[in-house]
């Protein structure tokens, strides 16, 4: 499931009218009763429509993972479990440093709360630490897989070898801009190597953390994303502004939805 609910900010991409978040994905992984939702959406809205999905799936959501600690995978998790109060919320210890800054009065307000105003969950619930790498589900691994910094630091895939599956986060994108405004040279090498770790793992499916409604869970996104970044990387050492780089990287990618995203990369990397 996946949905992209407008922002409230001043500062739009150049020629731009309004800004709107990059699709979200959520992934359920469901076994013959029992389930697993991985990362869930912003706004309380989209996530009581987030637990009806997942209510009309008819299984018992035993777990909630988020891949990584970026508000805008993990603030529903109390929306989700008005629904399912047995669903516990679990992520790797690193995970949970990310999300307690995240979810920090001074960050929650003057990022999160300031872009959707009173649309988001104000007490943001916190995982707890995943003991080990795996949570099972009905007899099968769904195994955590470190990544280090992708679209933030510490971040992680969960990985099912059984249905060769990746549910990547924000390590990989599909048809979406990517954000590239936490990084710098090093941690975008980092990335780099976050994808050859995904592709080490031979999936046949893999769930971007941003994708374009309705596309294909392709493999082929882990090259592609890396494509991106290595040209971001490239425009960005021969340009000096954020416009420059902005409208270079748009010329090379004129169709992936949300241009604000790599708005906000320019900016990151130019102020
Ligand atoms: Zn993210």
């Amino acid at each position: 499931m996946s949905t992209q609910p407008l922002v409230v900010t001043g500062d739009l991409p150049p020629g731009a009218t309004e800004r709107r978040w990059s699709p979200i994905s959520s992934t359920l992984i469901s076994g013959r009763q029992d389930a697993v939702l991985v990362d869930t959406f912003i706004t309380v809205e989209q996530n009581r429509q987030l637990a009806e999905w997942v209510e009309k799936s008819g299984k018992n959501l035993v777990a909630i993972h988020a891949t990584h600690g970026h508000g805008d995978h993990f603030f529903g998790v109390g929306t989700i479990r008005q629904r399912f109060p047995n669903a516990r919320f679990v992520a790797p210890r690193d995970v949970i440093t990310v999300m307690r800054r995240q979810a920090s009065a001074a960050v929650f307000e003057s990022f999160w709360n300031s872009r959707f105003p009173g649309q988001i969950d104000a007490n943001p619930v916190i995982a707890e630490e995943l003991s080990g790498t795996v949570i099972e589900l009905e007899g099968e691994e769904l195994v955590s897989v470190s990544l280090g910094h992708t679209d933030t630091d510490k971040t992680t895939c969960l990985h099912v070898p059984s249905i060769g599956l990746v549910v990547a986060g924000d390590a990989a994108y599909n048809d979406v801009h990517v954000y590239l405004a936490e990084s710098s040279v090093d941690t975008r090498n980092e990335w780099i190597s976050a994808l050859d770790i995904i592709e080490s793992l031979k999936p046949c499916a893999v769930v971007a953390g941003h994708k374009r409604p309705g596309s294909e869970d392709s493999p082929r996104i882990v090259e592609e994303t890396r494509q991106y970044i290595r040209d971001f990387d490239r425009i960005a050492a021969a340009t000096t502004t954020a416009e420059e780089l902005y409208n270079r990287m748009l010329a090379l990618y004129p169709d992936r939805l949300n241009p604000g995203a790599l708005w906000s990369s320019a900016r990151g990397v130019k102020s």
